[in-house]
């Protein structure tokens, strides 16, 4: 046993923990909560009186579970309203076929040949070349199996910029899933600027038929697309903030986070209702603890605009630059509470030295959960990874659906019926003790990193290039 073990062991007081455990095992609160939300809030949409109305009520909420300084951050940003949209194949057989607009795309008509890039990845790409200027591009949505977010496989995002490089028309971007289900997925610039070209989702079906009858044609298909929507600039959003003081070391904070807000398609439950509502519930129990058992101060920060470029998460670091310096890990929520529980897992933002400790953690506490290390830029951690700030993500994976990539996610079919009671307890109850115990430790050993390492680790993982052209670069390392 090493010394790290010990002194961890010494640093948690067992009785705490069995308290968390009992308080969340028996109410069925964060169901209820997010039955609510879900119900009556709405899809919570960036920029909507429905993403208002679920501010409110988390800031209600954790005002009544006695977390402090409890506040709604302002969150100034461009918002976009869905409209209309239409896809047509007219050769070599003219079919209509149901698609949603991606938000943020331009509204706009284009009529165009059609080009298969079959997944969309890079290296397609780079073997089509200039076959794809001036064509409307169709690839798959997802390409990451179930649960799974590689480095490897590129994000929507990054599809969409190999297409606008490659001097594509517009995009079509195919569910990998089936059911009918349309897939979505913000493609804004920073701060909620419209896309460069016109892009739309659909289904697996749609999208397979309109790839069979375009190899009718010999490979040459043409198709024609309308958008509509509508942006307004000067909209303000809300992220949602609450503390439970530490009482060792209370300038030191341990950040829990999750966005609140969701796809304007569905009731946005499991992502990432879920997740907001296991950080409700672990701020419950935490808050309710014996102030002598929060060593470090716990915040809280519920994000808005998550979906539509991490809006809330941007802004919380840039609002909170001086205190960045203060911050000794943050925890993601993003995906947790999904499925019927115990499938939690904790995935690392670029820190292999954190991957033994947490692993510590999941066999002190008697509860599995699979520890990988693996930066991405894609949810609200990495506004804080690039800072220098020790981060991971913790998410239940759904293995009930044998579903591909986000599963029911970013689809009209995110609802509510998908979440269980159990699930919500059971990623609640891990977040709250991983909480607990990385506050109270004296031994944590993640420590932040400086801007030439983390650049070149960013630059390693091709993360640099969306850094830059958003002009976010300089805010590698952090300012503090
Ligand atoms: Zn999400």
């Amino acid at each position: 046993m090493n010394e790290t073990r010990c002194s961890r062991v010494e640093s948690i007081d067992l009785s705490y923990e069995k308290h968390l455990i009992g308080e969340i095992w028996t109410t069925d609160e964060p169901y209820r909560n997010l039955e609510e939300f879900c119900d009556v809030i709405g899809a919570r949409w960036a920029g909507s009186e429905s993403e208002r109305r679920g501010g409110e009520f988390l800031k209600a909420k954790l005002e009544q579970y006695g977390l402090q300084n409890v506040r709604l951050e302002p969150v100034p940003f461009g918002a976009w309203t869905r409209g209309h949209a239409t896809l047509e194949l007219t050769a070599p057989v003219a079919q209509s076929f149901s698609c949603i607009a991606l938000p943020y795309s331009p509204p706009g008509d284009i009529e165009a040949e059609l080009i298969d890039t079959g997944n969309g990845e890079a290296d397609d790409f780079e073997r089509l070349g200039e076959a794809v200027r001036g064509k409307v591009v169709i690839a798959a949505a997802e390409t990451n199996p179930a649960g799974v977010r590689s480095k490897k496989l590129a994000h929507r995002t990054d599809k969409l910029r190999f297409a606008v490089d490659a001097g594509a028309a517009g995009m079509i971007f195919v569910n990998q899933n089936p059911g009918l289900l349309h897939i979505t997925g913000g493609i804004g610039g920073p701060g909620g600027r419209p896309a460069a070209i016109i892009a739309v989702g659909t289904s697996w079906e749609h999208g397979q038929t309109i790839l069979r009858l375009a190899r009718r044609g010999g490979g040459s298909a043409r198709v024609k697309i309308s958008v509509g929507g509508s942006f307004s600039p000067d909209n303000t959003s809300f992220n949602v903030v609450g503390e439970i003081p530490g009482t060792r070391s209370a300038d030191e904070i341990v950040l829990a986070g999750a966005h609140y807000d969701g796809h304007d398609i569905s009731q946005a439950a499991l992502d990432d209702g879920a997740g907001a509502m296991v950080a409700l519930e672990a701020a419950r129990v935490l808050a309710a603890l014996p102030p002598e058992a929060i060593g470090r101060t716990i915040r809280f920060v519920l994000y808005c605009g998550e979906e539509v470029g991490l809006l809330g998460s941007w802004a919380h670091t840039a609002d909170h630059e001086a205190e960045n310096a203060d911050i000794r890990f943050m925890l993601n929520l993003d995906g947790a509470g999904r499925g019927k529980g115990g499938t939690e897992s904790l995935v690392i933002s670029g820190r292999p030295e954190l991957v033994p400790y947490f692993e510590g953690h999941s066999q002190r506490s008697h509860y599995r959960m699979k520890i990988t290390d693996e930066l991405n830029s894609h949810s609200d951690h990495f506004p804080y990874a690039i800072r220098g700030i020790p981060t991971a993500t913790l998410s239940s994976p759904d293995d009930s659906a044998t579903l591909v990539g986000r599963g029911w996610g970013h689809t009209e079919a995110d609802t509510f019926d998908k979440a269980t009671v159990r699930g919500l307890q059971m990623a609640a109850m891990a977040t709250a003790r991983l909480l607990l115990e990385v506050a109270a430790d004296d031994v944590f050993p993640g420590v932040r990193m400086g801007r030439e390492e983390l650049q070149a680790q960013l630059t390693e993982l091709e993360l640099d290039i969306a850094l830059k052209r958003s002009g976010r670069w300089d805010l590698v390392g952090g300012t503090a």
